[in-house]
């Protein structure tokens, strides 16, 4: 275990925002976890950090240890289907590392989530998603210590709780994700563009296929345009990715919002209805019409909504957790005076509130 000074959180986080740290540890592999993690069970608190890409930490930082999760390594066995691989990654390895290296072995399931920053322990943490694909459809297992228990358990796909940008494990203190199984298929080709835009991207009908190096780049170019890669040279990539998540509306609410959207903008919201009858919203076209669009900054200086996307709010460099914060209660009380609908963020707040 790597022991660090007093540090300054905004270096580990992709929002570049968050005080100091009580103690700053580096974490390298699963027995320094556990340990580090057991500690904290008697001892100040713990707030374990991987890419900090899904956190906003407030100005005042976190006065416990702040452990740095850095394990690495990724292993291929065969599955029980002779076209499967089952692919188990430790909880620190980069994200995207490991969908680029599923792409070269020509391993499907996890193309649609390239660029995507952050650690793959992280992954289940929200059921990661983008272009028609989430963690959830690929994951057979989480290796987890349990807290509670004192003990590493290893967590079926079902235990997981998944749903849309959530788990078990989002808001929970309980369990610390240790390694994820993913089960991959042998394939040269994606599985079928689910989402029109992707689609379009790759010139083919939506539910068509394309090769897995075609998606990624797609995906990635697609991405890039919406700030949605990380880029130190670009402040619209400072941020959490989405703050906040597309709100699911049973169907009375949804008939109540088209009616609204219809009045207020003369238009109506992207949205996708599930089968068990609610529909989600596209939070995005709710913030753009509520009067806040690319670039928005308001009052607030030194941070502003992405010039590239309405549902990225952003560091613009010297911005500070409060004014990100502030920005965030204009939009969601805007878009609930004009729409009824309220706004949930979609990162962990930690040391600070909404
Ligand atoms: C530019 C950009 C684009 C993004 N695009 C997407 C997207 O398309 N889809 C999407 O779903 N998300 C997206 N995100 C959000 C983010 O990248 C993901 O949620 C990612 O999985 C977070 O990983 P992380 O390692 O950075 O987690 P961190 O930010 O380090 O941690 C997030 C939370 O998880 C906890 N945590 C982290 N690791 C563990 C672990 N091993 N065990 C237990 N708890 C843990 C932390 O304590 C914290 O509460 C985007 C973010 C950015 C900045």
């Amino acid at each position: 275990m790597f022991e660090g000074t007093r540090a300054d959180l905004a270096a580990h986080t992709t929002l570049r925002l968050g005080g100091p740290a009580g103690r700053l540890v580096t974490l390298r592999d699963r027995d320094e976890v556990v340990q580090s993690v057991r500690e904290a069970g008697t001892g100040p608190p713990l707030l374990l950090l991987a890419g900090g890409s899904n956190v906003v930490i407030g100005d005042n930082g976190f006065p416990g240890t702040v452990a740095l999760l850095r394990t690495a390594g990724v292993l291929f066995e065969a599955g029980s289907d002779p076209d499967d691989v089952l692919v188990t990654v430790e909880a620190g390895q980069p994200w995207d590392d490991v969908v680029a290296l599923a792409v070269t072995e020509g391993l499907a399931g996890i193309e649609c989530l390239s660029g995507i920053p952050g650690s793959a322990g992280a992954t289940p943490i929200q059921n990661v998603g983008a272009y028609g694909q989430e963690v959830a459809e690929t994951i057979t297992s989480v290796l987890v210590y349990d807290r509670a228990d004192d003990r590493t358990r290893d967590l079926a796909s079902a235990e997981c709780h998944f749903g849309y940008r959530t788990s078990r494990f989002k808001h929970s203190e309980r369990f610390i994700v240790l390694a994820v199984t993913f089960r991959l298929r042998r394939s040269t080709v994606a599985a079928p563009a689910r989402y029109a835009e992707l689609a379009r991207a790759l010139d083919i009908p939506t539910g068509g296929r394309a090769s897995l190096a075609e998606v990624r780049a797609a995906v990635l170019e697609l991405r890039a345009a919406k700030g949605m890669v990380l880029d130190p040279a670009d402040p619209d990539t400072f941020s959490v990715g989405s703050f906040f998540m597309n709100p699911v509306l049973e169907a009375e609410a949804f008939a109540t919002l088209l009616a609204r959207a219809r009045d207020c903008a003369g238009a109506e919201p992207a949205a996708w209805p599930s089968p068990d009858g609610t529909t989600k919203i596209s939070a995005a076209w709710l913030i753009e019409h509520a009067g806040f669009g690319k670039g928005y900054a308001g009052g607030h200086a030194g941070v502003s909504v992405s010039t590239k996307h309405t549902l990225a709010l952003t560091n613009r460099g010297a911005g500070t957790t409060a004014e990100l914060l502030a920005l965030a209660r204009e939009i969601v009380e805007g878009v609930e005076k004009a729409f009824g609908v309220r706004l949930r963020p979609e990162p962990v707040l930690v040391n600070c509130s909404l």
